[in-house]
């Protein structure tokens, strides 16, 4: 259930209404939006709760959340949730970009590709320290020694950096460096891991698995935003189909969909939907026209010698050139990017 405060309540009064909902035996989830305060209700379903909530002084209404998922829900929050670290705004009209490797190979090419995306208008730096591949005989990554490199390229460009996590042991360790912390495709699905993310004071940016569908991916989601956490950005990375052309199918209707679901923000990844450099710039215009709040792209000053999805990366220039497309989206749009 909803709860709707009276617009004006005040905090303590909010405060007595979540200590009423935990005495009934159900969780409360706070959500301040710019209007008014809500608090989620959430547990089982029992008589007579909805109307002695109803029936307090400080509340307007109280609405069922007919979705599966309740705190991600457009039902449980109307207006947009804005992913904000550092200069990178995600949502809210607010396009965020976030750009770099694949991998983080060395110091030299983090601190290049760093550079050249920051130039290009990026305001996030993504890299990969801890590497999910689908050999084991495939470069992992540089682990801590590449955390502490990307934390080296925000400080000199003032990037926000966004890494992934692969367990929840290492939650703590990659928190330490990262802004963002990114849940891969494949373990979209690892619940330990989303409740462990759930609990770090660091924003999420979770992927797609490549087989789930909106209601599971939303309700992943759900995990993390359980657990207090609510900053929370969805990543659209393309869905396995019996396809081939490209290396995943990337469906962009999963922008306007989601919207109307949800109140977090969609980013999306051309890179990893499409693994091909050259579909990758009218994929990132695309996403935008759709109504994305953020692309992630694959970015290396060196694609041919990439240490892991080169094919998929562009150039520096190439991603200059990519940007100013995106921009006259984005301006023709009215958003800010
Ligand atoms: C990545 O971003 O480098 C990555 C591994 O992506 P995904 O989890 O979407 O496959
Ligand atoms: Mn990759």
């Amino acid at each position: 259930m909803i709860v709707v405060m009276k617009s004006g309540t005040s905090e303590a009064k909010v405060q007595r209404m979540v200590d009423r909902i935990e005495s009934m035996g159900l969780k409360a989830h706070v959500i301040v939006g710019t209007e008014r305060t809500v608090v989620a209700a959430i547990g089982e379903k029992r008589d007579g709760n909805r109307e002695t909530l109803e029936s307090h002084e400080d509340v307007d209404k109280v609405v069922p959340i007919l979705a599966p998922y309740k705190v991600a829900s457009r039902e449980a929050k109307t207006d947009p949730t804005t992913v904000e670290v550092l200069d990178l705004k995600i949502g809210g009209g607010s396009i965020g970009i976030i750009a770099g490797p694949c991998s983080v190979e060395s110091e030299d090419q983090i601190l290049e590709s760093a550079r050249a995306v920051k130039a290009a208008g990026a305001t996030g730096l993504r890299g990969g320290a801890f590497k999910p591949r689908t050999s084991p005989y495939s470069f992992q990554g540089m682990k801590e020694e590449g955390l502490k490199l990307l934390a080296a390229a925000r400080d000199e460009t003032g990037l926000a950096v966004v890494t992934e996590v692969m367990t929840p042991e290492h939650v703590e360790l990659v928190a330490k460096y990262a802004d963002v912390l990114q849940i891969g495709a494949r373990n979209m699905q690892n619940y330990h891991l989303l409740q462990a993310v759930g609990e770090a004071d660091k924003a999420v940016l979770l992927k797609r698995g490549p087989s789930a569908t909106m209601d599971e991916f939303l309700l992943a989601a759900e995990y993390i935003l359980d657990q207090g956490n609510q900053q929370v950005a969805l990543c659209e990375r393309g869905v396995r189909t019996f396809e081939t052309h490209t290396r995943f199918t990337l469906p962009l209707a999963s922008v306007p969909y989601l919207k109307e679901r949800t109140h977090l923000p969609i980013v999306i990844d051309p890179s990893h939907g499409t693994g091909i450099a050259s579909l990758v710039p009218p994929m990132c215009a695309a996403s935008i026209a759709a109504g994305a709040d953020g692309l992630i792209v694959e970015v290396h000053p060196d694609p041919p010698n990439a240490m892991s999805d080169g094919a998929q990366s562009l150039t520096p220039k190439a991603f200059a050139a990519a940007m100013d497309q995106c921009r006259k989206v984005a301006e023709a749009l009215g958003y800010k990017m």
